[in-house]
């Protein structure tokens, strides 16, 4: 079942065509991976899909209502679609626990106590339950993107878009970030990732899209992707990155 329909997205940054005319469709519990060059358009297409970046042109379905008409309210689609980027940009006063009820105490306008109980289960899904208390300076940066990635589920998103978030982490760490998309796919979430780690990609992915100057010049289920690319840019991308 399509899921989230994208059309004819189209997006710049004076004269710079960053978005040139990208189609879409996702469906209900799939993991879409978005690979290509750096500048290629992947941040600003996930940017665009959760509304934190207007669009010049194009329509956004989300279970068949366009979320992107111009003058729509973009807060009940945030929270629907939740994103999780490269800094995890905890806020450092603040506990691992507290960063994560921030926003549904200000959204559900809830009490701690109320949202403590459902919060600590979801710190517990992801192993984290004896660092509710820690400060992000006592985490490691593998614990503070996955402290990152409750903050964003705290809201139950429908689907979850994350951009990169395992590049600015020591690569001993990646792993159990890793981990816990794994985890989120094997629980039914509808992902987007724009990623560099191929061999996850590879593994995880129902499908690839490889962007090329604000395109999606190819798509394809990774088996297909990775091993028999049609396209000769996809080809010297791959070649470069593998
Ligand atoms: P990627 O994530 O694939 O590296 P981006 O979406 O970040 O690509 O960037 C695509 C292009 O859009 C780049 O040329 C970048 O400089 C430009 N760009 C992105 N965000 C902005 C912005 N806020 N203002 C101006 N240009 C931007
Ligand atoms: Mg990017």
């Amino acid at each position: 079942m399509v899921w989230l329909q994208a059309k004819g997205l189209r997006k710049s940054f004076g004269t710079n065509v960053v978005l040139d005319g990208i189609d879409l469709s996702i469906d209900r519990g799939e993991m879409v991976c978005l690979i290509g060059a750096s500048g290629s358009g992947k941040s600003t297409l996930l940017r665009c899909l959760n509304l934190l970046e207007p669009l010049d042109d194009g329509e956004i379905r989300l279970d068949s209502v366009d979320i992107a008409e111009p003058g729509l309210d973009p807060a009940p689609v945030r929270r629907r679609i939740g994103m999780v980027f490269q800094s995890y940009n905890l806020f450092p006063h603040m506990t691992a626990a507290e960063n994560v009820l921030l926003a549904p105490r200000r959204v559900k306008r809830m009490t701690r106590e109320t949202l403590l109980p459902e919060v600590t289960e979801l710190f517990r899904r992801f192993g984290l339950e004896d660092r509710m208390d820690h400060y992000p300076d006592q985490l490691s940066g593998g614990q503070q993107q996955r402290v990152a990635i409750v903050r964003a589920l705290a809201m139950k998103p429908e689907m979850m878009l994350f951009d990169e978030i395992t590049s600015a982490l020591d690569p001993e760490l990646v792993g159990e970030v890793l981990d816990v998309l794994r985890q989120l796919r094997a629980e039914g979430m509808t992902m987007v990732l724009a990623t560099h780690e191929m061999g996850f990609a590879r593994e995880l992915a129902d499908k690839i899209c490889f962007l090329d100057r604000g395109r999606i010049l190819e798509e394809a289920p990774p088996e297909v992707l990775f091993s028999a690319p049609k396209e000769e840019r996809t080809r010297a991308f791959l070649s470069r990155v593998l």
